[in-house]
């Protein structure tokens, strides 16, 4: 019999599948029961379950060094950091062990940019709503999502919230003298697969110009070729100052970075930040390997092509079912569907019939394969979907 969960915190509501390994599109449970795994860790798996170049740069790493301080240069961590830099708008990189600590770390860098610069006073961070940039004390606050934030006592000073996309509110907000910093994912996961437009992401780079404030964006999900390019910034054609990455940068191993132009990353001096685990010699063995096969322009190119496919797929899904579609969302493989039904019974009976798929705010379902997932493994899951909301149509006229 399996273990129970009672010694574990009840923070999260699990899909009841006991999980066993997985391999490319395919988890596998305990019974052998296989599943299309269209959440891959929620957009983490960037090359689906056990990628053998992964494995293999996991493997010879282990066999050669697993820990070394970060008082020591650390094998892979200048090389990894300079693909990063080479491939992105960016000078500088602090590796970190996942998302939130990346995006702990540019708000840090954001207060000390601005004291370093003689302007303590700019301490303001202006963020959206519906964004999501994590689960520490101040990436819930930056974020300010209320079911995220209550009972968890006084709120950090300096974080400034205003309705996605209001760009009337962000040119008050960002005149302000205590104005430092804007942050946003340029294509919001969590939050509903919102796409800002490039016009935009544009306006907030012109804001951030006029007023000396920096632009962060969260690539945390976006980012690392899951729209269709390496950066979803691109798109606009303007860059940020600073960037967080995480997720699919591991490819499923734990890291993340926070990276930032050598101005913005100017106050970061020695002892100002640091970490005991970020950057350890095995996530920079991995995450070079990932990165390798993530920037190739074949594997973006798969991205565009599949993500293409499968948006076509789930428009013609909306037009067979307008009692259950309100509409196609997303950008590139960052993809998936608001809902008339509650998302998380869409989501209980896909798992049913061997689709997985995550949920999100605004009722939403989301499509994240992984960024080489054939165009087949797309045809089986609209597939399911269909099969899911025939089954769905069906409870509801008999709940009638
Ligand atoms: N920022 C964004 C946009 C995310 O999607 C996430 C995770 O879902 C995070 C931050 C937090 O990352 P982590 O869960 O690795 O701490």
């Amino acid at each position: 019999m399996a273990p129970s969960d009672d010694h574990l915190f009840g923070v999260y509501s699990r899909a009841p599948i006991a999980v066993e390994r997985g391999e490319g599109v395919r988890l596998y449970d305990r019974s052998g029961r296989a599943y299309l795994d269209f959440v891959q860790g929620i957009a983490t798996n960037g090359l689906g379950h056990a990628a053998p170049v992964l494995v293999e740069a996991l493997k010879a790493q282990a066999e050669k060094l697993w820990h070394v301080s970060n008082i020591f240069r650390i094998p892979g961590q200048d090389e990894l950091a300079e693909k990063l830099c080479e491939k992105s708008f960016a000078d500088k990189v602090f590796f970190t062990n996942s998302g939130t600590e990346a995006v702990e770390c540019a708000l840090k860098l954001t207060r000390k940019y601005h004291a370093s610069k003689g302007q303590p006073e700019r301490i303001d961070v202006i963020g959206f709503s519906g964004a999501f940039h994590g689960r520490s004390y101040a990436a819930v606050t930056a974020a300010g999502n209320e079911a995220y934030l209550d009972g968890f006592g006084p709120r950090l000073p300096g974080y400034i919230h205003l309705p996605f996309g209001d760009m009337d509110a962000v040119r008050e907000a960002a005149a302000s003298p205590t104005a430092a910093a804007i942050i946003i994912e340029p294509v919001q996961g969590e939050g509903g697969l919102r796409d800002l437009p490039a016009v935009c992401l544009k306006g907030l780079r012109e804001l951030c110009d006029q007023y000396g404030l920096l632009l962060i964006f969260d690539e945390i999900q976006c980012g690392m070729g899951r729209t269709g390019k390496l950066w979803a910034y691109e798109y606009a054609d303007i860059a940020p100052d600073v960037m967080t990455v995480a997720k699919a940068l591991g490819g499923g191993f734990p890291i993340g970075a926070c990276l930032a132009t050598e101005d913005a990353a100017s106050g970061m001096v020695v002892g100002s930040h640091g970490s005991t685990f970020g950057g350890n010699p095995l996530a920079m063995a991995v995450g070079l390997a990932a990165f390798g096969e993530i920037s190739k322009p074949e594997l973006l190119d798969n991205v565009n092509r599949v993500s293409a496919y499968l948006r076509q797929q789930m428009e013609g899904l909306k037009a067979a079912f307008p009692d259950m579609i309100v509409e196609v969302r997303g950008k590139g493989l960052l993809t998936g569907m608001k809902l008339v039904p509650n998302n998380r019974e869409i989501m209980a009976l896909a798992r049913d019939n061997g689709l997985l798929i995550a949920g999100g705010s605004d009722n939403c379902v989301r499509l994240l394969p992984p960024l080489n997932v054939t165009e087949a493994e797309a045809r089986e899951a609209i597939g399911l979907l269909e099969k899911t909301f025939i089954a769905a149509r069906e409870k509801l006229k008999e709940a009638v």
